[in-house]
């Protein structure tokens, strides 16, 4: 039998941005919210915590919605289903059996679009005119409950735990479109799982098809937080060579752990070219190192919603083809599909584990460069 759904829930809310060492986000007891048409109500079990948080706290990003309760990588059990949210296939994808009470969903960082406006409908949903975010637009996840569009939410992999699970809703996800933005997954990558055998363990898998009979491409990460950490797993079983970037000696190391061939500072020389790059610290400079370090024809891809500017570039280092570009939020494609591969690699998610009332100090623990992997609130 279902349980009983209370009156009245505990959240985390932003009242007005402030430093995150000032502890802005306030525990209230506010009423759990009602599933609208189309929507589902979810028993929040857990949510992750992500540096586009960290700026909607601190005002990078600046308020949409006042108190707001921030937190867009949701692991929850369906509740209840609003009018007509059971005839709605889950995740946008077409013939998916609807949701139903009980179920494990995960709620990303884009809540839902217009569906009409002309990214919408021609597949870039993720640059969207009318785009909603989870935890910004719309309460997220630092809460016991919280409401989501059926057609928005994602199925989680068969047993896969609720901790481990937070962190791909939107630094895998991001990671993964970042991945697609640099041609490692995505049309034409192909799927090494499809001919050969499982990969043993993350971070130490080979791709399972044929070996490739050129030398593995070289991908550069900059910044080694959560997304990076799951991305570099997809990156490797995909037959890719990894290289880390970070500032402290935890990250590379984390870095190193994951199978990375190389790991070190921004001014250390790798000894190489890298064939496309990832930055994902929200530092400008950072793209005009990862460009002075790219082969020619590579790609930069920027993995920040937000970044100190990006200092002057001699034209020399982006001639020859070299492309520096931004990534948008995500596509429910790129949702779907991270998810797979999660489950196929299978990618192991590094959790720092705090209760929902220190949302505050992970936050600032994550500010600080001390979680190492993701930093994730344990809700019900
Ligand atoms: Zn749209
Ligand atoms: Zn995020």
């Amino acid at each position: 039998m279902a349980e009983e759904i209370p009156e009245t829930m505990r959240a985390m809310q932003l009242a007005a941005p402030a430093p995150v060492a000032e502890a802005p986000l306030r525990l209230v007891d506010v009423p759990v919210p009602k599933p609208g048409s189309g929507e589902v109500l979810l028993k929040v079990r857990a949510c992750g915590v992500c540096r586009t948080d960290l700026h909607i706290l601190e005002g990078e990003l600046p308020p949409h919605r006042s108190p707001v309760v921030p937190g867009h990588q949701i692991v929850g059990e369906v509740a209840a289903l609003g009018p007509g949210a059971g005839l709605v296939a889950p995740g946008g994808e077409a013939g998916a059996a609807p949701l139903a009470t009980g179920d494990i969903v995960g709620v990303p960082w884009l809540h839902h679009t217009d569906e009409t406006c002309r990214f919408c409908r021609s597949g870039r949903e993720n640059l969207c005119e009318h785009a909603a975010f989870t935890g910004w637009d719309v309460d997220g996840g630092f809460a016991e409950y919280t409401v989501a569009p059926a057609g928005w939410v994602y199925r989680l992999p068969a047993g896969m735990d609720d901790l481990a699970a937070a962190p791909l809703l939107c630094a895998g996800i991001i990671g993964y479109r970042c991945l697609r933005l640099t041609g490692v997954v995505g049309d034409g990558a192909g799927l090494p799982s499809a001919a050969g055998p499982a990969p043993t363990a993350a971070g130490e898998s080979a791709p399972a098809a044929a070996p490739p009979a050129t030398a593995p491409k070289r991908l550069a990460i900059y910044g080694f937080g959560s997304a990076a950490s799951l991305c570099t797993q997809v990156a490797i079983w995909r037959g890719w060579e990894v290289y880390g970037i970070a500032r402290d000696e935890e990250h590379r190391s984390l870095a190193r752990e994951l199978g990375a061939v190389w790991a070190g500072e921004a001014a250390d020389d790798p000894g190489v070219l890298y064939d496309d790059a990832i930055v994902f610290a929200p530092a400008g400079e950072l793209a005009v190192d990862a460009l002075r370090h790219l082969d020619k024809g590579g790609i930069v891809a920027l993995g920040g919603i937000y970044s100190s500017p990006i200092p002057s570039i001699e034209y020399p280092w982006i001639y020859g083809e070299r492309v520096v570009r931004s990534v948008a939020n995500s596509t429910r494609q790129d949702a779907r599909e991270l998810l797979r591969d999660a489950a196929l690699v299978p990618v192991v998610s590094r959790v720092q584990e705090y209760p929902l009332e220190l949302a505050n100090e992970a936050l600032l623990d994550l500010k600080e460069d001390r979680v190492r992997g993701s930093a994730v609130l344990r809700v019900g």
